[in-house]
């Protein structure tokens, strides 16, 4: 479904990404964890078109994506910060995509009306992002980057800047959601306790590459590297 191949990615003389290959199923949420500095983010920008590749190809749906602007992409993301417009309320944030796609008002609006629906938002729709806390600002932007129905959600360390119960809260409302989407999901954290509960399967990152992956059983009770023994928590 997902198909990622020799991907690389150079800024000056840091190699940040050094030849990532990797797959994800239809319908599949993996997690990319791994420590600051690794190449997350930059991965994760990369699919979605934000940055360009040094090299390697990134197939989504049988669809070449590397030389399509991020739009085409059919790639919804979600960022560390939360990245919605301050101008605009949290419906228009929630519309923005749909109305740059020419979709029509009324569409719009009920669409709108149903995903706020799913992050239990419906009574801020009229309000601005900064009178939202953090965890409702980040449901408005994983609203927002659903609306347009993509093909793959990328969740960049979403619940990062969130206190423990909220984050606690919002991470089972997205696996939830992504499960009844059926959400083809590439989700990034460098908490390990995140990626055991989260996942379907876990590919441990370091240095621009993905060191080891499995599901979370056999990262967690047969890590294969000392980093990724202690990527997990399972070595002492
Ligand atoms: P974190 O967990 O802290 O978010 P990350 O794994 O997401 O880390 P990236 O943001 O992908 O890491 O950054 C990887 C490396 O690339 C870092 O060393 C960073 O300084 C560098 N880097 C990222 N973006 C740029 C840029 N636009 N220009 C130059 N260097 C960059
Ligand atoms: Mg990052």
């Amino acid at each position: 479904y997902l198909k990622l191949q020799g991907i690389r990615k150079r800024f000056g003389d840091a190699q940040v990404l050094n030849g990532v290959d990797l797959s994800v199923a239809e319908g599949e949420l993996v997690t990319l964890l791994g420590p600051s500095g690794c190449g997350k983010s930059t991965l994760l920008r990369c699919i979605a078109g934000l940055a360009e590749l040094d090299g390697g190809s990134i197939e989504l749906e049988r669809r070449e994506l590397t030389s399509l602007p991020p739009r085409s992409r059919d790639v919804g993301m979600v960022f560390q910060s939360y990245a919605l417009f301050p101008n605009l309320t949290v419906s228009q944030n929630v519309e923005y995509g749909m109305r740059m796609r020419g979709m029509a008002p009324a569409a719009r609006r009920s669409r709108c009306r149903e995903l706020l629906a799913m992050v239990d938002l419906e009574d801020k729709r009229d309000m601005y992002p900064q009178s939202l806390s953090g965890g409702q600002q980040q449901r408005v932007a994983l609203a927002r980057s659903l609306a347009v129905q993509p093909k793959l959600l990328l969740l960049d360390e979403p619940l990062s800047a969130l206190d423990a119960k909220i984050r606690k809260n919002l991470r089972a409302e997205i696996r939830q959601i992504q499960r009844r989407l059926g959400m083809t999901t590439l989700f990034v954290t460098h908490d390990q306790e995140e990626a055991l509960i989260l996942s379907d399967r876990i590919c441990i990152m370091n240095q621009g590459r993905i060191v080891q992956e499995g599901s979370p059983e056999q990262l967690y009770t047969a890590p294969r590297t000392e980093f990724a023994a202690r990527f997990m928590g399972s070595y002492n």
